[in-house]
């Protein structure tokens, strides 16, 4: 029989938004691979792979390093429901849109919540933390490493050390920042660490790395109540992740061989040169649009290299401008949220896509969009001071 669906041949397009990137081809062929059962000994060989990966990249020695199934927000919940019993304090550091979700699911689990802010577009001063630690302590500190939704990098490494000495534990957000830009879980005193796939570890989205220390450990084992939610309970997921293999959901099978791929990937190129490579792209990036007379947003001491916000110049219309370099062009970029909606586009250059090539397909496509919304952009500048940035920055 036919069905009105036709065969699925969903367009190609360069995603240059704030996830999903674009996949690497081989992790795409990684979830090709035959579908095995959850016990067999070549599949636990492979999640084995995955926590070896995984202390690599989130460069800790924390045994409890694994995944879970859901995206970002899911390891996010994992976290927050795992740690928290309802009556604990909670301090948030709030700068943005993802700042905003801690607060609410940390809210939605019973803690009670503090929060330090800064406007949008700014970082956290660790000093303020310490002043919060020191009126009202807490037991968590959660903190987010990469604002996305501002183009922000939050610095952590004191904030972590006064975790220690106030005897918080640091809960941080390294969605967007794992594979990315340094995450020192060890080395930054971070008690708990999680990440998501579609960013620049350059996956589909559905899997959340997550990592988390001895400390961490022990305000689990410590709980009076077992956890409110039994799918995000990192007590029995860490025994079905371990030699013990607890019995609990159905690991998604492809999505576990795309994570161990896209993690294999990074420990191949090198952190070291793959941060270099987010970083080369995201200065071409920001030079060219620069030379094209915009104007990027933010603490221009502390902007992400993987996601850049632009502000949108007077007179053009967001989403139309979106849709036509969409569909013109193929090239999706990101609008903004709260604040920023209407007024920031955010561009991300991550993973797979963190090379020259987008960068100029993102700025060609602009150029021609902005101009025909009646911006006076000069002609092929913008390509040219990100080919000039790119080719002389970082050569070594
Ligand atoms: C994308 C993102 C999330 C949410 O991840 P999902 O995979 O969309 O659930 C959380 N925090 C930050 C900083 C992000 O960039």
């Amino acid at each position: 029989m036919k069905t009105a669906a036709g065969e699925l041949n969903p367009p190609v397009r360069l995603l240059c938004g704030t996830g999903p990137t674009n996949p690497d081809p081989r992790v795409l062929r990684a979830m090709a691979a035959p579908v095995l059962g959850q016990f067999d000994p070549a599949f636990t060989a492979i999640m084995n792979d995955v926590v070896d990966l995984g202390r690599i990249v989130f460069r800790t020695g924390n045994p409890r390093t694994f995944s879970i199934s859901g995206t970002g927000r899911a390891a996010m919940e994992a976290a927050l429901v795992s740690l928290i019993e309802p009556g604990d304090r909670v301090l948030v550091g709030n700068c943005g849109r993802f700042g905003d979700l801690l607060v609410d699911i940390a809210t939605r689990y019973g803690a009670q919540v503090d929060q330090v802010t800064a406007e949008w577009g700014q970082v956290i001063h660790p000093g303020a933390i310490e002043a919060a630690l020191a009126r009202q302590p807490a037991k968590i500190v959660a903190m987010v490493h990469g604002e996305t939704s501002t183009g922000i990098w939050q610095p952590l490494e004191e904030i972590g050390r006064i975790c220690r000495e106030r005897d918080a534990l640091l809960v941080v957000d390294a969605v967007v920042t794992l594979g990315g830009v340094p995450v020192e879980v060890d080395a930054w005193d971070i008690d708990l660490a999680f990440a998501g796939t579609q960013k620049c570890l350059g996956c589909p989205s559905g899997m959340g790395p997550i990592t988390y220390n001895d400390r961490a450990e022990r305000a689990l084992a410590a709980r009076r109540r077992p956890v409110t939610s039994n799918y995000f309970d990192l007590t029995q997921l860490q025994r079905y992740w371990g030699p013990e293999r607890l019995n609990h959901h159905t690991l998604p099978t492809s999505m576990t061989y795309a994570l161990r791929e896209a993690l294999r990937l990074v420990v191949e190129e090198g952190l070291e040169a793959r941060f270099l490579r987010h970083r080369r792209a995201g200065d071409a990036l920001k030079a060219g649009l620069t030379a094209m007379g915009l104007e990027l947003f933010g603490d221009p001491a502390h902007r992400l290299p993987q996601i850049t916000a632009v502000k949108i110049p007077n007179g053009v219309e967001d989403e139309a401008a979106r849709l036509r370099l969409l569909e013109e062009f193929g090239i999706e970029i990101a609008t903004s949220f709260g604040p920023l909606r209407g007024r920031v586009w955010r561009i991300g250059l991550m993973g797979y896509n963190a090379e020259l090539p987008a960068v100029l397909a993102v700025l060609n496509g602009l150029e021609h969009v902005l101009r025909s919304s009646g911006v006076g952009v000069p002609r092929g500048m913008g390509v040219e001071a990100a080919r000039a940035s790119y080719l002389t920055n970082f050569r070594t």
